[in-house]
């Protein structure tokens, strides 16, 4: 059968439109889909490569480039030139104040509790809008090498994020002009690449050693059901590759009796040993002897020297393991898999060490620094709905809300909602002395209630007499793990509450589901029309209903004829309210609250005299 998917942004339709997976990392980005063959595969645009550095460049012109060509300009025009932006992603100045001197670029804040930003030239930028270059930078790769617009995607970020940073994720995908539709942990998507966790049937734990350029974690994941539980991340954000190829540097700079402070002062040289180094650590995977020269400076090293530069490094990632182990508080025999991410995991010392310290081989199978993207092309080919054989159980593929006035639905928990996930709103009486409220929970896009799908309804009973708009009852939606549902009514002032459970999912077919979000494309215009009409004639209503409360209970405080006019213009109003016209429904509402506001500030002068007379002195 093929598959119709929606394009949300302009409602057409489009046949097997492609969702990617993108890996945005702190020193490497790229990009992934999946091939008509159905397998994970990563983009290399024109035969640009794979790897996108993570970099962005300004130019004098205000011209911008990303990658390969804007890292070059990292030692002959550092000011202008951005990497590791990830760091600084969704952080306020106190989070990144201790090492504010490991950026070259200017990172700045004159709010200390608020997001950073980074001054190139005369403009600032947010780490957002950074990122955002990078993943338009990836999306137009994508295009190209694909012949087709792309415009949805899965992101990857670390396990460690937090909401803030997953938000900033999010917020540089729509600003390059991506619906995200899910932001993915690393390490899950890690696992997924190697097929870890797609079958609902199996219960593993497994942990994920992730060493890039700069940062390192390791994430102990749960997989059960389908559901990827994270129970301990662990790293050192400052530790990496980077390191490596500085001990190397190190090590030249002695062996050839060089003076440390000159070489780092000569920016060129420094950048050509720094690249030499990066050459001789990859060239020991399949060699175990570098030589080579820069000028008259010898880059001589064999493999075991270079384990010996770097062990020290490594044994502090094991030390980090054995945390992440005892926080999750599981022992190396409990795991069942060990997965290695980033580029570095290509070292043979740090694949031994890690094979020895869990006692069992490591999967290296998938290409380190492809693995993660690979892992989010497959999450967003699950996420189209290409691939019935598994559960999704993480994501609500309808939104959940309540009816309110009007028979309008009010969105508490939106679609493509990542599960377990809580919302809540505040909602109130429309009468006086309103005792019961009628909670009816649906499910689905349409505006009105009618339209969507009815999944339970309750009474919140025994709320205290209180004049209209008192009360203040607190719904609040708990969607757990298990697609269960739970609701809970409460009113704040007195206390009473209720709560029932539903299940969603029940009884709805992945084609039922297809269908309602077909029919809110289809219908989304009409929607609004009536939304407005609706909230209108609500708006209306209320108003009526204050007005004759005031003119019952204040009668003493208007003359006869405003008595009269009043009445007139709320029978305008609720000829008004019979139609369709929300224009002119607004007009009415607004004519009968333009006459009637003076009785109102006549009353409330009047309310305060009479307190003060009631203030007696002496
Ligand atoms: P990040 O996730 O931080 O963006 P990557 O996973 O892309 O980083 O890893 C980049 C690091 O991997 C760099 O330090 C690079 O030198 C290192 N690397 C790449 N290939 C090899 C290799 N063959 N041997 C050792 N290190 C490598
Ligand atoms: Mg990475």
């Amino acid at each position: 059968m093929a598959k119709v998917s929606i394009n949300l942004a302009t409602g057409s339709l489009q046949k097997e439109e492609i969702i990617v997976g993108i890996d945005l990392g702190t020193t490497n980005s790229l990009v992934a889909f999946i091939n008509p063959d159905k397998n994970p595969q990563v983009i290399n645009d024109a035969g640009k490569g794979v790897l996108v550095p993570s970099v962005v460049h300004f130019g004098p012109a205000g011209e911008i480039s990303v990658g390969n060509e804007a890292k070059e300009y990292l030692i002959t025009d550092p000011q202008n030139t951005v990497f590791s932006v990830k760091r600084l992603l969704g952080r306020s100045y106190n989070d990144i104040e201790n090492y504010k001197d490991f950026f070259s670029y200017k990172v700045i804040d004159d709010n200390t509790e608020s997001l950073v930003k980074i001054k190139v030239g005369d403009t600032f930028y947010t780490p957002i809008e950074l990122s955002a270059l990078i993943l338009k930078e990836l999306k137009a790769r994508a295009e190209h090498a694909l012949k087709t617009p792309v415009n949805r995607a899965v992101i990857t970020v670390p396990a460690y994020f937090n909401d803030s940073q997953r938000q900033a994720t999010r917020d540089a995908g729509k600003l390059a002009g991506l619906d995200v539709l899910r932001i993915v942990n690393e390490p899950t998507a890690a696992s997924l690449a190697y097929g870890i966790g797609l079958n609902p049937e199996e219960t593993k734990t497994i942990a994920v050693y992730d060493l890039g350029g700069g940062t390192f974690d390791v994430s102990i994941l749960q997989i059960q059901n389908g559901i990827f539980e994270v129970l301990a991340t662990n790293g050192d954000t400052f530790l990496g590759g980077d390191d490596f190829d500085r001990a190397i540097v190190d090590y030249w700079i002695e062996k050839n009796q060089l003076n440390k402070a000159e070489v780092l002062a000569d920016t060129s040289l420094s950048q050509q040993l720094r690249l030499k180094a990066e050459e001789a650590k990859k060239a020991f995977a399949y060699q175990s002897l570098f030589n080579e020269k820069i000028g008259e400076i010898w880059c001589t090293l064999d493999r075991s020297s270079f384990e010996e530069l770097i062990l020290a490094k490594v044994q502090q990632t094991i030390a980090c393991c054995q945390n992440a182990l005892k926080d999750a508080k599981v022992d190396q025999s409990q795991i069942d898999e060990v997965i290695m991410v980033g580029g570095s995991t290509r070292t043979a010392l740090v694949k031994k060490m890690v094979a020895e310290f869990f006692g069992r081989p490591v999967h290296d199978e998938v290409n380190p620094d492809e693995v993660v993207a690979l892992g989010a092309a497959i999450q967003a080919d699950v996420l189209a709905g290409n691939r019935s054989d598994i559960l999704l159980l993480d994501v609500t593929p309808l939104s959940l809300g309540i009816e309110t006035m009007g028979g309008l639905m009010d969105v508490i928990i939106p679609r493509n909602s990542k599960v377990p996930t809580k919302a809540g709103r505040q909602y109130t009486t429309s009468v006086d002395g309103q005792v019961n409220m009628k909670i009816a929970v649906y499910q689905g896009e349409r505006d009105l209630v009618k339209e969507n799908r009815k999944l339970a309804e309750f009474n919140l009973k025994g709320i205290p007499s209180m004049p209209a708009g008192f009360p203040k009852v607190d719904i609040n939606f708990l969607l757990n793990a298990d697609g269960i549902l739970k609701i809970q009514a409460i009113e704040l002032r007195s206390g009473v509450k209720q709560e029932i459970d539903v299940k969603p999912t029940y009884g709805i077919t992945d084609d039922q589901v297809e269908q309602m979000l077909l029919d809110s494309i289809t219908h989304a215009k009409d929607d609004v029309s009536q939304r407005m009409v609706i909230e209108a004639r609500t708006e209306g209503e209320q108003m009526v209903y204050t007005v004759e409360r005031f003119l019952k209970n204040n009668s003493s405080f208007i003359s006869e004829s405003e008595t009269a006019e009043t009445l007139k213009l709320i029978g305008v109003l609720k000829n008004t309210l019979n139609g369709g016209d929300k224009d002119a429904i607004h007009k009415a509402i607004d004519e009968l609250n333009e006459f009637t506001r003076p009785f109102a500030e006549r009353l409330m002068d009047e309310a305060i005299s009479t307190a003060m007379k009631g203030k007696s002195i002496g």
